[in-house]
């Protein structure tokens, strides 16, 4: 089954239970706390914060998302997208825990043939709020297990009690939260262990997650420590359900990243390496993200990101020069994104037709962006291979720390790119010597910050690190180191 076909049946089927289809909210949206919108409710968050009355008791929606958390997973799990798609069913103060159990139960056994997805209702486990977790929730949520097997007739065995961290649900902010459910498909012994989701998460593919808001919080300090107030007066349910996920188990393929909507872009990496994908664990890494982020990246342009040294420009130029570096990896020098891109413009626009109108503009900032970064390759290997010569002459055998810093620093250069290139010549890079130079740097950019807040000038190097601040300037290190694997 298509993507775009489960897509439609999502939508039409919550239609047909008096939902109203509320569209996509572009991926960059109006949160002060959110790089991108990276979940199906984040559009309904006034309405569940109480900040605004929802003019609609029901709403459905498939929510473009992007999860930069999951840059590290991509590739490597079946499962993570940075780019995917949330079906979502909302309840304002209308249906609650029956109906939500109730109405996913039929959708994910009902027939095919009927509209549903046709899962096999003894492949389903599902999970619940553990006992003896939070002192309001003394029992857990004993309420959606009694559900689960009145409705769907589940066996104790496929209920399973879960912790805090995947089965409750706040915003980190005073306001609305509760205990959810998840739903996962048994994908076979080939994938994994017995013993369902609690044991393995990629033989039990987590699919959907109904959370229910049944109470208000208050003071909240971390996920399993904050003070209840009380019962909310309506409550509401929030879904989401990962539309790749669910496309990758009914078109019987391997993983996220050979559906129909990404897979074609693989191909076409395939040709233009001259390698078989499925032949070395390694090189399909490669392949998978280049996939995700060309496609990532398209949806991020098509939304008006640009690349850039701050924030959301900075995550686009990331995934960009990733793909393009994960071609590298896999033996291409020449411009990829000319190659890529259009195919993943092509696979996309059956659910996003914008994309055919603006792509004149898209592909002028993606080709841009490579060409630049193809600059900055060409520039810092010849500085590369100075230093390396340099190292040899003195009979060295490590690369110093300094001058990898200032590859990275001036040049832009990936410590990854670094450390490959100068091992393809014998040499080994001073890594703690690096460090120890970054840290300095993210020092100097704190003292900068303060120095702007009193008045003083900034150089753009320091914005950027300032801006990202040191734990995700981290994670950027990591999403580049990444590459390598
Ligand atoms: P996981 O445990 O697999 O990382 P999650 O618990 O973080 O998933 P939720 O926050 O519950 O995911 O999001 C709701 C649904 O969205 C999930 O059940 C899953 O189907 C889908 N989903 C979440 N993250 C991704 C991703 N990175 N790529 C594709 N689908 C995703
Ligand atoms: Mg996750
Ligand atoms: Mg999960
Ligand atoms: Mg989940």
């Amino acid at each position: 089954m298509e993507t775009a076909e489960i897509r439609r049946r999502w939508l039409s089927f919550f239609e047909g239970t008096d939902h109203t289809v509320v569209p996509s909210a572009p991926l960059v949206y109006d949160d002060p706390n959110l790089l991108f919108v990276n979940a199906g409710m984040v559009p309904f968050k006034p309405y569940f914060l109480g900040q605004q009355s929802p003019p609609w008791k029901r709403a459905t929606s498939v929510q473009k998302c992007v999860r930069t958390l999951d840059i590290e997973e991509v590739g490597k799990t079946t499962r993570h997208g940075t780019f995917f798609q949330m079906n979502g069913n909302f309840s304002f103060g209308d249906y609650f825990k029956e109906g939500a159990i109730r109405q996913a139960w039929e959708l994910v056994t009902g027939s095919q043939a009927e509209g549903g997805l046709g899962f096999d209702p003894d492949k389903v486990w599902v999970t619940v709020l553990g006992p003896g977790l939070l002192p309001h929730l003394p029992d857990g949520d004993e309420e959606a297990a009694a559900l689960w097997r009145e409705i769907a007739g589940l066996p104790d065995e496929r209920i399973q009690r879960r912790g805090v961290e995947d089965n409750y649900w706040h915003m980190g902010v005073p306001g609305p939260g509760g205990p959810c459910s998840e739903i996962y498909v048994d994908r076979g012994a080939e994938y994994g262990p017995d013993g369902g989701p609690l044991v393995d998460e990629e033989r039990f593919l987590e699919i959907w997650n109904l959370v229910f808001m049944q109470e208000e919080l208050s003071a909240i300090r971390s996920k399993a420590d904050f003070d209840v107030t009380g019962e909310l007066p309506s409550k509401n349910i929030d879904t989401g359900m990962g539309l790749e996920r669910v496309a990758y188990l009914l078109q019987g393929v391997d993983n996220l990243y050979e559906i129909d909507e990404v897979y074609p872009v693989i191909e076409r990496a395939e040709q233009m390496s001259g390698r078989d994908y499925g032949a070395d664990h390694g090189a399909d890494v490669q392949f998978r993200v280049v996939a995700d982020h060309v496609r990532s990246g398209l949806m991020l342009m098509s939304d008006g990101v640009t690349p850039g040294n701050e924030g959301r420009g900075y995550v686009l130029r990331r995934l960009l020069r990733r793909a393009v570096r994960s071609m590298r990896l896999l033996g291409v020098q020449d411009p990829a994104l000319t190659e890529l891109l259009p195919i993943s413009k092509d696979v996309m626009k059956a659910s996003y037709p914008e994309l055919e109108a603006d792509f004149g503009r898209i592909s002028q900032i993606a080709y841009a962006e490579e060409e630049a970064f193809r600059r900055t390759l060409v520039a810092g290997t010849t500085i590369l291979d100075l230093a390396v010569d340099k190292a040899k002459e003195r009979g060295a055998t490590t690369l110093a720390g300094d001058q990898a810093f200032a590859l990275h620093d001036t040049y832009g250069f990936p410590i990854d790119l670094t450390l490959e290139m100068a091992a393809e010549q014998g040499l080994e890079v001073d890594r703690e010597g690096f460090t120890t130079l970054m840290t300095e740097q993210r020092e100097r950019a704190k003292a900068d910050a303060r120095a702007k807040k009193s008045g003083h000038a900034s150089t753009e190097v320091w914005r950027d690190l300032r801006d990202h601040g040191p734990t995700e300037f981290l994670a950027y290190e990591t999403l580049t180191a990444e590459a390598s694997v």
